[in-house]
C-alpha cells in the first residue's frame, strides 16, 4: 500500500495517487470491520473471542491452519458448521436460534 503511494507520487498520476487513497480507505475500513466483528464472537464456555488476535495461552490441543488460529477457526466454520475454541478447546456446533412465539 505504501508502494502504491510512492509510485503514485513519483509517476505524478492523479488516477494512481485516487486508487492508492481508495485502497487504503478500503483496508482501514475492513480492518476495522472484521475487528469490531471478532469481538461479538465469542466462545459460548470461556467467553474469548475466538477470531480477534489475543495473546492468552492456548489449549495444548488446539490446532492450526496455515499457522493461524483465527483462521482455523473460520475455515471450520465456512466449512463444517462447527469449530473447537483455541483457548478452552470446547466443540461448539452452530445453530440457528428458534424464536420464542410471544
Ligand atoms: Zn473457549
Amino acid at each position: 500500500m505504501i508502494s502504491a503511494f510512492v509510485m503514485a507520487f513519483m509517476e505524478r498520476s492523479r488516477d494512481q495517487v485516487e486508487i492508492a487513497i481508495i485502497s487504503t480507505i478500503s483496508f482501514m475500513f475492513l480492518a476495522m470491520a472484521q475487528w469490531l466483528i471478532s469481538l461479538k464472537t465469542k466462545c459460548p464456555l470461556c467467553l474469548t473471542p475466538v477470531l480477534a488476535s489475543k495473546n492468552c495461552a492456548k489449549n495444548r490441543n488446539a490446532r492450526t491452519f496455515l499457522g493461524s488460529y483465527r483462521l482455523r477457526v473460520a475455515n471450520r466454520v465456512l466449512l463444517s458448521n462447527h469449530f473447537r475454541c483455541p483457548y478452552c478447546g470446547e466443540l461448539t456446533e452452530l445453530a440457528v436460534r428458534q424464536r420464542r412465539p410471544h
